[in-house]
């Protein structure tokens, strides 16, 4: 399922420092932590201060954008990048779309602290993002699969159409990485990321980053970090940095076992409802087919209430019950404790790095219990 261009920029991505060094350097990415660089007579460009420069935030950002095709812009979190995003592109007056089904932050973002600014705020199921057009919207937020109902909207139609209606569309790629949709390539103006996911991948840092490949929109971003001072820590990036380097060997293996997971937990009798884009019964997976290059590494699994729900993340071994995902070692929620939209006995499991027999030998006994 890898095509050609992401098995290139996993062989760059692994050689993009070593290529550039000269004889003593060293090849691991040094950790520079100085608030202060040396700066005698006119400041002409190099690195001045810590809030605007720091050279282990270039290097990682030099990988982003490898592994983005775009220029990219390093931030403390996914929240501070989709902070960046929204601040920096909407003005007062104007109107904001976001997804009702989607990481509810960014909504609760937008209608706590944007509405008070003056931008109107209006949201829709990604099932039905494309339904109701895009006129008179400015900027149109798009999360797909959705996080956490996993339900797909067409980045490419909807980008297409939102451009014609002279908005923004801007994407969270979160649930997939560069490594299984490329929203820029589909048309969509701006990418935004939670690195705290799968490109962190072993639960210790958070961090997130800005794509774009319109300089105007990059300018705006950069200045907005500068300014809001959203920096994020050089020992993040170090540490995102050196994540990213087996992004590909874990998010494809996390991928692989995902859809054989998928596969097995949807015959089993306690299961009530299953959605993985990968599985030809899901509904969304024609789109899937046509618009990410794999299916991803989180499963939607409904049991039948609560109490059944929780029994099977405490009687599984091997799911780590914890908010959050993108993990090497497997993890589960219900999310309807955060009061998200989905069923009681909704558990969002987010498949990690452990050899696939036993996770589905773990999991199919866990579901036995129930
Ligand atoms: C986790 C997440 C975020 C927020 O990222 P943080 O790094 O926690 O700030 C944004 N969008 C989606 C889809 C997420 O899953």
């Amino acid at each position: 399922m890898t095509d050609k261009q992401d098995s290139d920029i996993a062989a760059q991505l692994l050689h993009l420092r070593g290529q550039g060094l000269s004889k003593g350097d060293p090849v691991a990415l040094p950790l520079v932590t100085s608030s202060m660089f040396h700066l005698p007579g006119d400041p002409d460009g190099g690195a001045a201060y810590g809030r605007v420069d720091n050279p282990t935030w270039e290097a990682l950002e030099h990988t982003l954008a490898l592994l983005e095709d775009a220029p990219c812009v390093a931030f403390p979190s996914g929240m501070a990048a989709i902070s960046a995003a929204l601040f920096s592109t909407l003005k007062a007056g104007q109107t904001l779309l976001v997804p009702s089904d989607g990481y509810y932050v960014t909504r609760l973002l937008s209608s706590r602290f944007l509405s008070q600014l003056g931008v109107t705020v209006i949201e829709r199921e990604t099932v039905r993002y494309a339904q109701d057009g895009f006129d008179g919207i400015d900027v149109v937020f798009v999360e797909t699969p959705s996080n956490p109902g996993l339900d797909l909207c067409d980045i490419a139609a909807i980008s297409a159409q939102v451009s014609a209606a002279g908005g923004i569309t801007i994407v969270d790629n979160t649930t997939m990485t560069p490594f299984g949709q490329r929203p820029l390539d589909l048309g969509a103006d701006i990418v935004v990321a939670s690195d705290t996911k799968a490109p962190g991948g072993h639960s210790d840092l958070l961090m997130g980053h800005v794509a774009t490949r319109q300089p105007a929109l990059l300018e705006a971003v950069t200045d907005w970090r500068k300014m809001s001072g959203a920096i994020p820590s050089p020992n993040a990036a170090w540490q995102l940095h050196r994540g990213l380097e087996t992004l590909e060997v874990r998010f494809d293996r996390m991928c692989r076992s995902a859809g054989q997971v998928a596969e097995v937990l949807t015959q089993h009798s306690a299961v009530k409802s299953l959605r993985y884009p990968g599985l030809p019964t899901d509904p969304s997976h024609g789109l899937a087919q046509a618009q990410m290059s794999r299916f991803g590494f989180l499963i939607g699994l409904t049991l039948s209430d609560k109490t059944t729900a929780e029994r099977f993340i405490e009687a599984s071994a091997y799911l780590r019950p914890a908010t959050s995902f993108g993990g090497v070692h497997s993890s589960a929620e219900r999310r309807a404790r955060w009061g998200d939209a989905v069923a009681d006995g909704f558990v969002r499991i987010s498949i990690g790095c452990e050899p696939v027999d036993v996770l589905i030998r773990d999991l199919g006994a866990a579901l036995d219990t129930v």
